[in-house]
């Protein structure tokens, strides 16, 4: 009886001291269930050749390998643009495209070159888990998305046995909604108790259907307004606040001088002569043959798109490229399902950033990337930087989800209580106000955009300052500066103050 009492006191205190947390059958009490972070395009490196001699990173981009192809081709770009002669400069892209970009195609059955691989996938290790800690889940984005929901799933499995939780929260990463998108797809979602979507294209983006209908153009307006958005995101140790203020400034300059207009024009010019070409030969032999770009190509592109990217009528290639349309057709379904289980809900989108500016879509209000109303499920939006149309403010009956700038009415998307909109916030920039959101979601009892007092729907991001505060009216320039008194947002005030009064633009430009 000693013997059994001592064993019995032994094993309480080995479990004390194991911690707390597990209870019996090695279920974990801590309350908090792992987070797996399902992270964006070029979360891992695709390498050529790994483990030899040769070996070169074709993904996430090797600078010295794309200057080292560039070099080969410079003088004869050089020579073609000089003496226009298109031929000539077609080839020398054409070169560079291939030999920088050629290894990532896939073949006809959608599978990769056996020499170019993912070598440094994660693998789930270790137990520790809680807000500050999570698993990261990455994937060769070129491939089907169902091929990484089949990994999710066993990923999924792998980190429920290690910490012992029976559920996890699926924190997803702009491309990594795509792959959410084909996991409730195919599991459902049993085993999840929250969804995280920051900034993903669910519903696609319209510089992936453009650009697969061949729709390229440059825009003046948007290329000055895509360079402005930009430079506070510049890298790091570049990034002196004062060098944003500056190329902030020249922008302005190089646009009043025309200088861009005049680019746009020669920009033009070029893919107009070189465009059928470069697609032919580059860009539809490498791009085309992936499923996982095609699964940014929203639904009202795609039928052109197979036209236009000459998508073979069957096989395994063909046969990926169409099946991601299920996940895409049936994601507000499999989410709202989700949502009636109890399955917390945040969807976070930005906007009023200047997207890419090569397509003629370039109006669509975005984080940059990502389409606000693709992203969002559907929110009714104004172009960039302007406010919905009149006529749809005057006939807007339910006005609990228009934003104050009068810049997004979230009644029309699939989830108005759950989807959150960041007023000039960039594609994926980390932001501690943001972050803050993620935390308060999974742990809150009830989420909703009514949830958290200082996080409303409508929020506007100072990156700079890294923090968020709630949209009160239109975009102004002083407030910023007062709320974040940089050097940057000072050249934006001073500018915002030129570029309403033309005498002082004549003066400034003539
Ligand atoms: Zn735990």
């Amino acid at each position: 009886m000693k013997r059994i009492l001592s064993v019995v006191i032994c094993a309480v205190m080995i479990f004390c001291t194991a911690g707390i947390a597990f209870a019996a059958d090695g279920e974990c009490g801590c309350g908090f269930s792992p987070i797996i972070y399902v992270g964006p395009l070029g979360c891992t490196p695709i390498v050529r050749d790994s483990g030899t001699q040769n070996e070169q990173r074709l993904w996430r981009t090797d600078t010295r390998f794309i200057l080292s192809n560039l070099s080969k081709v410079l003088p004869d770009i050089t020579k073609g643009i000089l003496s226009r002669n298109t031929d000539l400069l077609g080839d020398a892209l054409i070169e560079f495209v291939n030999a920088s970009f050629g290894d990532l195609a896939l073949d006809n059955e959608g599978r990769s070159r056996e020499n170019v691989t993912t070598p440094e996938l994660n693998v789930p290790t270790g137990s520790r888990h809680g807000p500050d800690s999570d698993y990261y889940f990455d994937y060769d984005f070129r491939l089907d998305p169902y091929e990484h929901a089949e990994r999710l799933h066993e990923f999924i499995g792998q980190v429920k046995a290690l910490t012992g939780h029976n559920s996890v929260k699926l924190k997803c990463s702009s491309m990594g909604g795509v792959v959410l998108s084909a996991y409730l797809d195919k599991y459902g979602h049993d085993g999840i108790d929250v969804i995280i979507c920051r900034c993903c294209p669910l519903l696609g983006t319209a510089v992936a259907g453009e650009a697969f209908c061949g729709k390229i153009e440059l825009n003046p307006k948007a290329l000055t307004r895509y360079g402005e958005d930009s430079i506070p995101f510049l890298e790091a140790d570049f990034a002196d606040d004062f060098i944003e203020g500056s190329l902030y400034a020249l922008l302005d300059v190089l646009k009043g001088a025309g200088v861009i207009d005049m680019l746009c024009a020669l920009g033009d010019r070029m893919i107009e002569e070189l465009g059928e070409r470069v697609y032919r030969e580059a860009l539809i032999p490498i791009f085309g043959t992936l499923p996982g770009i095609w699964s940014f190509v929203p639904e009202e592109y795609f039928a052109d798109a197979v036209r236009f990217m000459k998508i073979p009528a069957e096989g395994g290639l063909h046969d990926k490229i169409f099946a991601y349309r299920n996940a895409m057709t049936n994601i507000r379904n499999n989410l709202k399902a989700a949502k009636d289980d109890g399955v917390k809900l945040c969807l976070i989108c930005g906007y009023n950033v200047q997207r890419t500016p090569l397509v003629s879509l370039w109006k669509s209000t975005s984080d940059g990337t990502v389409d606000t109303k693709y992203a969002s499920l559907g929110a009714t939006c104004g172009n960039v930087k302007e406010p919905l149309d009149d006529a749809y403010l005057t006939s807007l009956k339910n006005r609990a989800h228009l934003s104050p700038d009068n810049m997004i009415d979230a009644s029309t998307c699939a989830f108005p209580e759950n989807t959150w909109f960041v007023r000039d916030w960039l594609h994926c920039n980390g932001n501690s106000g943001i972050d803050e959101l993620f935390n308060l979601v999974m742990t809150a009892d009830e989420v909703n955009v009514r949830s958290f007092e200082k996080l409303p729907q409508f929020l506007e991001a100072d990156d700079d300052a890294d923090r968020v505060y709630p949209v009160t009216g239109s975009p102004d320039a002083l407030a910023r500066f007062r709320n974040s008194p940089t050097f940057l947002n000072l050249v934006r005030f001073l500018f915002s103050i030129l570029k309403t009064r033309s005498f002082a633009g004549l003066l400034l430009f003539k």
